[in-house]
């Protein structure tokens, strides 16, 4: 397949704009002259039940390929089929396509954090980490870059109507005689014990939700991607090719009702907690609920993330930086060897407390 690419072309040397972080624009990586992204308009929700659900277009097939040849340089690339943009593996130059998806990507929170800050904080993370291994702050010291990825999301908007049945539990207290034995002598003691009385309980209640953000992702570490949260979804913009440009991102890779699902978990959790508030008592147990969910509504989001990867001992570690927040996730390598001489050390100090306390 052949997909129109979009350029941005400097408006004063025709060099390619990239989109920067700190400018919240285009900028010419050359000149510096920058180009604002025309943004007017309201982010809005669609209607889940009407989304387009074309089977055609939700399953990728991985030998599909996007055939491009770079404007400036010429050279011919592919991308993947999921692939919105990236840049010519010869010269560089940013390449944005554009989407395949039946649904396609209609809101963005762009990059406010640039890659050098993302890099500081990234940093600042690591080397709070006593127990990293050296190897990891040399890599880091070896300037590698951050990848900058847009990846795909479903933001879901649902009013819920739930209703259940559990158990209400109620604390109250008996006086109990307890036999103890002081000196050898046994005698009678009274005391307060706490017990629980269950009573059956049953109710309805309401819960609306608004950008219950899920990931849409198979390409990447989900699990990594959905512990950046929380997102700052009122930052959310109209998507707009130009917040791509000089960034690599993807189109979602799992249908909006598959992450659905994901979703109904998410707010599964609030649910929980109304039920539990309305049962009320000291505790609660919840043995059946029925949810009812309705005005949904979806939106297809990028969000920016840093990503950066690092082997060591044979075991790929993988840390993501959220691109708006500046929050930082990922596996700690542990240095074993640095663990080991730590819990060393503890126990010699311990074994010379006791050996000296004992010389009293
Ligand atoms: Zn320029
Ligand atoms: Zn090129």
């Amino acid at each position: 397949m052949t997909p129109n690419a979009v350029y941005f072309p400097c408006p004063s040397c025709g060099a390619s704009q990239l989109y920067s972080p700190n400018e919240g624009a285009l900028e010419c990586p050359f000149c510096q002259t920058q180009s604002t992204i025309e943004n007017e308009g309201e982010v809005h929700s669609f209607d889940f039940q009407r989304a387009p659900r074309n089977e055609d277009n939700e399953s990728v097939d991985p030998s599909v390929k996007k055939e491009l040849s770079c404007k400036k340089c010429g050279v011919g690339m592919s991308f993947e089929a999921y692939q919105l943009s990236s840049h010519c593996t010869h010269c560089a130059t940013p390449i944005v396509t554009e989407p395949i998806k039946a649904i396609e990507p209609d809101s963005i929170i762009p990059f406010s954090i640039g890659q050098k800050r993302a890099s500081e904080l990234f940093r600042n993370w690591a080397g709070s980490r006593w127990f990293a291994p050296s190897a990891f702050a040399k890599y880091l010291d070896e300037g590698k870059k951050l990848e900058g990825y847009y990846f795909p999301h479903w933001n879901y908007d649902s009013d819920t109507t739930t209703s259940y049945s559990g158990q209400r539990g109620d604390y109250y207290y008996v006086t109990v005689t307890k036999t103890v034995v002081e000196n050898g002598q046994s005698r009678d003691v009274q005391t307060q014990e706490r017990r629980t009385e269950w009573s059956y309980a049953s109710g309805t209640v309401s819960a609306d939700f608004k950008d219950v953000v899920v990931t849409a992702t198979k390409l990447y570490n989900r699990s990594l991607l959905d512990s950046l949260g929380p997102w700052s979804t009122g930052s959310l913009k109209l998507f707009k090719e130009g917040y791509l440009s000089g960034f690599e991102s993807q189109e979602h890779t799992i249908d909006i009702d598959s992450c659905f699902e994901n979703a109904k978990n998410i707010m599964g959790f609030t649910i929980d907690q109304k039920i539990r508030a309305d049962i009320g008592g000291d505790e609660q147990r919840i043995d059946g609920k029925d949810t009812r969910y309705y005005n949904i509504a979806y939106k297809s989001t990028l969000y920016p993330v840093w990503t950066a990867s690092f082997k060591w001992n044979g075991k790929l570690y993988e840390y993501a930086i959220n691109g708006a927040t500046g929050k930082v996730v990922g596996e700690r390598p542990y240095s074993y060897f640095k663990i080991a001489a730590l819990v060393i050390g503890i126990i010699l100090a311990i074994a010379a407390i006791s050996y000296f306390s004992n010389q009293h």
